[in-house]
C-alpha cells in the first residue's frame, strides 16, 4: 500500500539529509555560502550545466567579489564575462538586482524570501535556494530536477510542468520544511540534496539508479515499476528553421558590430550584422551596403566599391529556433569605413575578444576576424 503524500514528503526529509551527508557532490559554491556567492552560482546554473558554469563562476566572483562592484560595473564587461554561458538575460538582471540591493539593502542580500523574490531575475526556485541555502530558511526550491523525484515517490501521472502540480509539490515541502527544521542549515542542505538526487540518481534521462536512492523504501514508481513511464513524456515541439546570412564587414583593421534589439533572442547582445534568408553574393555586397548606410555616414558606398567572399557555413540551436547561417567576409575600402552610428560599433579583434561580448551563436565567424598581426591596435 502506498504511503500518504503528506508522511512520504515529511519522511524524505531525514532521508535525503542523511544520504546528502555521504553522497554530497563537491562543488565550489558549497564551500563559502556567502548569500552572495549563492546567488551568483544559482544564476549561473539555471538551464546550465554544472561542468561548464565551474570556470565562469571563478572568473566572475575574481573581477566581481562584491555586490557593489557588480553595480558599478559597465554591462558590456559583465556580458563579457558571461559569454558562452548563454541565456544573457540571466547577467544583465544580476547588474540590475545588483544597483537594488545597493540602494536598498547596503549591497546585501536580504534574508527574507519574499524580499529576494521581488528582485530582477530571481523567480520562486532561486529564491528559494538562496533563502533555504543562504539563510536557513525553511522554504523549498522546486526546479524541475524535484518535480521529477517527487513525481515518482508519490506516483504522479500527470503533467509535471503543469502549475498545479509546482504549487503541490512546493506546498507539501515548505510545510514538511517548516515541521522538520531541526538545524538551521537544513533546509538548505535537504534542497541540495534533492538537486544531487536529481543530477545523479533519480536522473532525467535513461533509468533511475533506485538501488542507490533513499527514497526508494517510500517511492510509488519503485515498487510498482512505473520509472519509466513516470514522469509522463511531454510532445516535443518542433525547433523553427531559421536561415540567416551573416555579414563580416572588415575595413582592413576593425568589423562592424551590431547591437540586437533590447528585447527577444539574444537581447541586447553584440553580434556581426546580418540578413535573414539565405543570399548569393551580389546579394550579400547589396546588404553590406545598406547596414554601412546604416551605420552612419556612408551611403556613398554602392554593392560595387565591397569584396564578397564566402565564408563556411554554420549552424546555432537556440531552445525553439536554429538558425542556419551563412556567412560572407566583407572588406570595405578602410577610407570609405563609416564612423559608427546608433547601434553600430567599429571594433578590432582585441576590443571583440577583450570588452565586447559577440553572441557565441556567432562563434563560428569570429574565427575569420582579420588577423592582429596585420594590425597596428
Ligand atoms: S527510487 Fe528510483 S524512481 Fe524513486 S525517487 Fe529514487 S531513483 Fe527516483
Amino acid at each position: 500500500m502506498r504511503m500518504k503524500q503528506e508522511e512520504q514528503y515529511k519522511e524524505s526529509i531525514p532521508a535525503l539529509l542523511f544520504w546528502y551527508e555521504y553522497n554530497a557532490r563537491i562543488l565550489p559554491w558549497r564551500e563559502d555560502l556567502t548569500p552572495y556567492h549563492v546567488w551568483i552560482s544559482e544564476i549561473m546554473l539555471q538551464q546550465t550545466r554544472v561542468e561548464a558554469v565551474r570556470s565562469y563562476y571563478y572568473r566572475f566572483l575574481t573581477e566581481f567579489p562584491t555586490v557593489a562592484s557588480v553595480a558599478e560595473a559597465p554591462e558590456d564587461r559583465l556580458v563579457k564575462l558571461w559569454e558562452g554561458l548563454g541565456y544573457y538575460s540571466r547577467v544583465r538582471n544580476i547588474a540590475k538586482a545588483a544597483k537594488v540591493l545597493c540602494e536598498r539593502y547596503d549591497g546585501n542580500l536580504p534574508a527574507d524570501y519574499t524580499l529576494l523574490r521581488s528582485l530582477p531575475g530571481i523567480g520562486d526556485y532561486t529564491a528559494g535556494a538562496i533563502a533555504s541555502i543562504a539563510f536557513g530558511i525553511p522554504v523549498p526550491a522546486v526546479d524541475g530536477n524535484v518535480l521529477r523525484v517527487f513525481a515518482r515517490v508519490t506516483g504522479y501521472r500527470g503533467d509535471i510542468r503543469s502549475d498545479s502540480f509546482k504549487k503541490q509539490v512546493g506546498e507539501q515541502l515548505r510545510k514538511a520544511l517548516s515541521e522538520y527544521a531541526k538545524m538551521p542549515s537544513d533546509p538548505g542542505r535537504f534542497n541540495q540534496a534533492v538537486m544531487d538526487i536529481g543530477a545523479t540518481v533519480c536522473i532525467p534521462n535513461g533509468k533511475p539508479h533506485c538501488e542507490q536512492c533513499p527514497l526508494s523504501h517510500m517511492c510509488a514508481a519503485f515498487s510498482e515499476g512505473l520509472t519509466a513511464e513516470i514522469p509522463a513524456k511531454r510532445a516535443v515541439k518542433e525547433r523553427q528553421a531559421e536561415k540567416r546570412t551573416v555579414l563580416l564587414l572588415c575595413d582592413g583593421e576593425r568589423v562592424l558590430l551590431h547591437r540586437r534589439p533590447a528585447k527577444g533572442l539574444l537581447a541586447g547582445m553584440w553580434e556581426f550584422p546580418g540578413i535573414s534568408g539565405h543570399v548569393t553574393y551580389a546579394g550579400a555586397k547589396q546588404a553590406a551596403a545598406a547596414i554601412l548606410a546604416a551605420a552612419g555616414g556612408a551611403e556613398h558606398i554602392t554593392p560595387a566599391d565591397l569584396h564578397a567572399k564566402r565564408l563556411p557555413d554554420s549552424r546555432h540551436i537556440f531552445s525553439h529556433v536554429e538558425w542556419e547561417m551563412r556567412g560572407y567576409r566583407i572588406d570595405v575600402p578602410q577610407e570609405n569605413a563609416a564612423p559608427q552610428a546608433g547601434e553600430y560599433l567599429w571594433a578590432s579583434p582585441r576590443e571583440i575578444r577583450e570588452e565586447h561580448g559577440v553572441a557565441s551563436a556567432f562563434r563560428a565567424y569570429r574565427e575569420h576576424l582579420p588577423k592582429e598581426s596585420n594590425l597596428l591596435n
